[in-house]
């Protein structure tokens, strides 16, 4: 473990005094916001700013704030609602709420504008969140940084209700809610060394939206399970990396990020027994069969419609994914769809017509590991080019980067053999090593606890609550 982890583990100690307090990066320079709206719920926030004196809030007009850049973009002002300069010249601003009189619930909090959720995807959108605990505003070339500093169990109460929805069967909630501390505690080096957070509140990291999607189910998830964290055979926090779907087989952590992630290892997502252990691993030899074949009509995969019907699934998924099939579907790519995303996103700067697809690698769920593509350059020149990692080969096939690289190639030529299109087969939605969460929730509706489905994704692992 490299020394610059969040939550370095000294001389094999890992359990903690008190609940730690994280920093998430909510509103980010790449954003783009030059301003930053917030609603107060109530009288009694203080303002602090290093090196002047701090300023206790009251009144209607300072019911909406406005934090706006200034100076060229090196420093902040907050405004009241009618415009009033209630801080001229900061570098850092912190809105620190006074402590709540009930225990926290769904909606309270700071109401803040325009998020964007989903960033750097296609179905990235703005939503308006409400955040508990202190809100921080850092000034970064022109635009503001907003960077929500608060305890880890609110923190999570949050994610749970992100990264799927507060329907899910409570035993769901658990276990996500542990794999989300643990990957948490469990990075080796923090996602965002050089911003002013550590994690930020998207896919990138962990979906964090605020309290606006909590209710008693999910607040009383986190307290059943609050502090426990999964631990590796070799005394450290897993690095509980998940996904949405496996498609019916896990992958390994090496096949999706070329290095071992200790409990992230291949395994089969169906009771013990059934027909889909004949495809483990998948190969070039049973991909058809296993892409495509009659089991699928029955398979009791914990990930697969017959157990999680995917016309019920938007019930469970968050707020801001798409409807869709995830455990098998397929995708038309044109010449010139393939044409446009292998440049824009795939780097192929010189790419003139898209010859031939060939997979040299896949990992045992079946995931593209490595892909060479053959092509025609500016010069006339035949060249081949080899994607590496599933992360690449899903963003640079399409615009609206796949679900995932556990796919079979079909190419459709013109008579003189130039290629046309290719239509793909695909399995799974996301990397597919650790949590299978439509799998997990899967296990969950058939009664299983989450324990039970933790150690069945992460092997060798226990659970442990390391404070109180
Ligand atoms: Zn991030």
């Amino acid at each position: 473990m490299s020394s610059s982890a969040p939550f370095p583990i000294v001389d094999g100690k890992y359990t903690m005094e008190r609940e730690p307090i994280v920093r998430i990066g909510v509103i980010l320079e790449e954003d783009g916001a030059s301003g930053v709206d917030v609603e107060l719920p109530g009288d009694g926030y203080t303002v602090d700013v290093p090196g002047q004196a701090s300023l206790t809030l009251s009144g209607e007009s300072t019911a909406a704030l406005r934090i706006q850049s200034t100076s060229g973009g090196t420093r902040l002002q907050l405004l009241s609602r009618d415009g009033r300069v209630l801080v001229a010249d900061a570098l850092t601003i912190r809105l620190v709420p006074p402590v709540p009189s009930r225990p926290l619930g769904a909606g309270d909090g700071t109401l803040v504008r325009d998020i964007i959720a989903g960033r750097g995807f296609h179905w990235a959108k703005k939503i308006d969140q409400t955040l508990t605990h202190t809100l921080e505003f850092i000034p970064a070339n022109g635009n503001v940084v907003m960077v929500n500093e608060l305890p880890l169990e609110t923190y999570l109460t949050g994610v749970i209700t992100g990264e799927m929805s507060n329907e899910c069967p409570i035993e769901y909630m658990k276990a996500q809610a542990v794999a989300a501390r643990s990957w948490l505690l469990g990075q080796p080096v923090p996602p965002h060394p050089d911003r002013p957070f550590l994690w930020c509140n998207d896919d990138c990291c962990q979906r964090y939206q605020g309290t606006g999607g909590w209710n008693e189910l999910a607040i009383r998830a986190i307290d059943q399970c609050r502090g426990e964290v999964l631990i590796t055979p070799s005394g450290h926090y897993c690095d509980a990396r998940y996904s949405k779907s496996t498609g019916g087989i896990s992958e390994d952590s090496e096949s999706v990020w070329g290095v071992h992630i200790e409990g992230l290892s291949s395994v089969i997502d169906a009771p013990a027994g059934s027909p889909i252990e004949k495809f483990f691993p998948v190969t070039e030899a049973n991909l058809d069969e296993y892409l495509d074949g009659e089991w699928l009509k029955t398979t009791d995969a914990f990930a697969s419609p017959n157990v999680v019907p995917e016309a019920t699934i938007t019930r469970y998924l968050g707020r801001v994914d798409e409807v869709g099939e995830y455990f098998r579907w397929d995708l038309e790519l044109t010449q010139a769809n393939l044409v446009e995303s292998l440049t824009k996103r795939g780097g192929l700067t010189d790419l003139v017509e898209v010859l031939d697809f060939k997979v040299t690698q896949r990992g045992r769920s079946g995931r593209i590991s490595l892909l060479d593509v053959r092509y025609r350059d500016r010069n006339g020149a035949e060249k081949t080019h080899t994607i590496r990692r599933e992360y690449y080969v899903r963003a640079g096939l399409s615009m609206k980067f796949l679900y995932s690289s556990a796919f079979r190639i079909t190419p459709h030529r013109s008579a003189d053999g130039r290629l046309e299109k290719v239509t793909l087969r695909g399995a799974g939605w996301g990397h597919g090593a650790g949590l299978c969460q439509i799998g997990g929730l899967g296990r969950a509706l058939k009664g299983q606890d989450y324990r039970t489905i933790l150690l069945h994704y992460y092997i060798g692992v226990r659970l442990e609550r390391i404070y109180k």
